[in-house]
């Protein structure tokens, strides 16, 4: 066990920052602290009013007229603790458990090397007045995990950098080239129902539940299957006549479970429409759903259950129109990326929809490498939306870090981490928004990298971080700058 690992300059800042609450949205004393320290090293430094920094430190000796290099990480931490942890986000420091090769919080909650590592590093980095490099411009953000407001709205026109470092990554081995912009959309169309309840009909609700899920957009390619289309494909019986249906929770997240609310003339009618879906859907999803499973039971109407039990189904003519929008609406993977083998290049998930009362809410989260392939799946919603008189509304949309085919910094980085370790650094692209996205649109033409060292479970209790891998992308930060 190497425990003199813990005392390296990187983890002990970490350590030191993880005394300090940071939840997204509450970051003024982690940022005053900071502030305090890099006065304390009579370093050049500017608060935002959201408690975004800007710190500047001048060249080492013999570089000053190099082009200064930015360095970037943000000072917000997701906040989640097992039921039984009785921290408090709002005073609590987080302690550590090192185990002889990973670092955890010992308080039963997220640790924070998201992105707590990348700000150790970059205050190490300012702390050593031993260290070669560039003039420095350290930005500091607030509010990564939740709106991206630091990274949006922090103002660099004060610096120089046309080099940017990202210090956000999970992953020693890689080196992140590109991300995607995106939007999302809530799309909702008028619905139109029975006057009355048909005679003889009975209420079903049908439960499909079982899939894995995922991120909407980097897991979308994984084929784990959209519990909102799977359940449409059953509703879509002549049998069955709909009243309601409840898929998803989050755009975000691809659909695991929806539930539809159905009258049919018997309860074997719809067991055999239930039957035959599972069958079918149980064959296309083996793998990525061994549990897809679907359940009926008969909702006894004249118990005073949620209203739109008792309401009337849908008319023939708007259910047709309901399925045609869920059917057509962009959904799953656009394209694949020409440049990135395997990566995703667009696409669309629909992570909620409701029918209830008058109406349908689609809401889904368009992704795209470029601004102009969200534009072009923008276009194929507003087309639907003319067609079938809905309205769309656009929201928390986010700028993409377009990959660029000029670099100095990818090869420095990849030829670099070799000399050092001996491996291949791999290059990827996100299928995920990252702040990077938001400097690429503030200095177009800026070289962009991201790197970090390897951490797992990031935003959840178990999210650890290897302690060596700190070391390693410490060594490769401070190997660059010396080439910069
Ligand atoms: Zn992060």
């Amino acid at each position: 066990m190497n425990n003199n690992i813990m005392n390296h300059k990187v983890l002990k800042l970490f350590s030191e920052i993880s005394k300090i609450p940071r939840e997204s949205g509450n970051e003024k004393t982690i940022s005053d602290w900071i502030k305090a320290w890099a006065e304390e090293r009579n370093l050049q430094v500017k608060q935002d009013e959201v408690y975004d920094l800007i710190i500047k430190k001048p060249a080492s000796s013999g570089f000053e007229d190099h082009p200064a290099v930015l360095m970037q990480a943000h000072i917000d931490m997701v906040c989640e603790k097992n039921s039984d942890s009785t921290h408090d986000f709002a005073k609590d420091p987080i302690e550590l458990d090192f185990d002889g090769e990973w670092i955890r919080s010992a308080s039963g909650t997220t640790l924070g090397a998201d992105d707590g590592i990348g700000v150790a590093a970059a205050l190490a980095v300012l702390d050593d007045d031993e260290l070669q490099h560039p003039p420095l411009e350290v930005v500091f953000t607030v509010q990564e995990e939740t709106t991206f407001a630091g990274a949006s709205g922090v103002d660099i026109s004060g610096c120089e950098a046309m080099r940017m470092i990202n210090l956000d990554h999970a992953d020693e081995r890689e080196l992140i080239v590109g991300s995607c912009g995106g939007t999302g959309a809530e799309f909702t169309m008028p619905l139109e129902r029975e006057t009355g309840i048909p005679a003889g009909m009975k209420a079903f609700r049908i439960r499909l539940t079982g899939l894995q899920g995922g991120h909407s957009g980097e897991d979308i390619h994984r084929g784990r299957g959209n519990a909102i289309s799977l359940l449409l494909r059953l509703l879509e019986a002549p049998q069955l006549r709909v009243v309601s249906i409840h898929g998803g929770t989050n755009r975000l997240a691809i659909p695991r479970e929806a539930e539809a609310v159905v009258l049919a003339e018997d309860e074997d009618a719809v067991n055999r429409c239930v039957s035959d879906a599972k069958a079918v859907f149980r064959k296309e999803y083996s793998g990525a759903a061994p549990d897809l499973d679907i359940t009926v039971v008969e909702v006894n109407r004249g118990e005073g259950g949620a209203d739109t039990e008792t309401e009337s189904p849908l008319t023939d003519a708007s259910f047709r129109k309901l399925a045609a929008v869920l059917r057509l609406y962009p959904n799953g993977i656009v394209q694949m990326n020409g440049n990135l083998e395997g990566l995703v290049e667009s696409s669309d998930n629909i992570g909620i929809v409701t029918v209830e009362g008058d109406r349908l809410t689609l809401v889904s989260e368009v992704r795209g490498a470029y601004r102009t392939t969200v534009d072009d799946i923008v276009k194929t919603i507003e087309a639907l939306k003319e067609m079938v008189g809905a309205e769309v509304r656009y929201f928390d949309g986010y700028v993409p870090w377009e990959f660029a085919a000029e670099s100095t910094l990818r090869p420095l980085a990849v030829n670099t981490y070799k000399k050092l370790f001996g491996g291949e650094m791999k290059e990827l692209a996100l299928h995920a928004g990252l702040e990077c996205g938001f400097f690429a649109d503030k200095k177009p033409g800026m070289d962009i990298i991201s790197i970090g060292p390897d951490c797992r479970s990031f935003h959840s209790p178990e999210e650890r971080v290897r302690a060596e891998s700190v070391v390693h992308f410490y060594e490769l930060l401070i190997e660059m700058l010396k080439k910069l």
